[in-house]
């Protein structure tokens, strides 16, 4: 869902607390939780709670710190729930996988040494 649509992104929603989802993480910035459908042992998305980036291109171009502020909060999440192996993804686009218009990481790691990636 665009966030430059009538209606807010299903992440926005999250933000305001009127769906639930298990939040792992807040900032005063940006917030992650537990992805709804993991991919992978420890699937997590760290998104703004600023909805007006719909990809990390646009975020990279308007607010860097931004970015970098997401970036950290995936780093700690990493740090805390994977083996220290770990993929950063931001889809971006349509044909690459981007359901959701509203900027977002995943963390996708294992949480044991034997663990797959997926
Ligand atoms: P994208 O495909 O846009 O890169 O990632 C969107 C992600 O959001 C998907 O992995 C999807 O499973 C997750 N997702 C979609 N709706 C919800 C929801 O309502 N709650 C949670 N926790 N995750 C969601």
């Amino acid at each position: 869902m665009s966030s430059s649509g009538a209606q807010p992104s299903i992440f926005s929603r999250i933000v305001a607390r009127e769906i639930p989802a298990t939040i792992v993480a807040e900032t005063e910035h940006i917030i992650a939780f537990l992805d709804v459908a993991p991919k992978a042992p420890v699937h997590v998305v760290v998104t703004t709670k600023d909805p007006q980036y719909q990809n990390v291109v646009e975020l990279a171009a308007g607010n860097p710190t931004l970015l970098a502020e997401l970036v950290a909060v995936a780093e700690r999440i990493a740090a805390e729930r994977t083996n220290g192996q770990f993929r950063l993804v931001f889809n971006t686009g349509v044909a690459a996988g981007q359901t959701v218009f509203h900027v977002h990481a995943h963390v996708l790691g294992s949480s044991t040494p034997t663990d797959s990636l997926g």
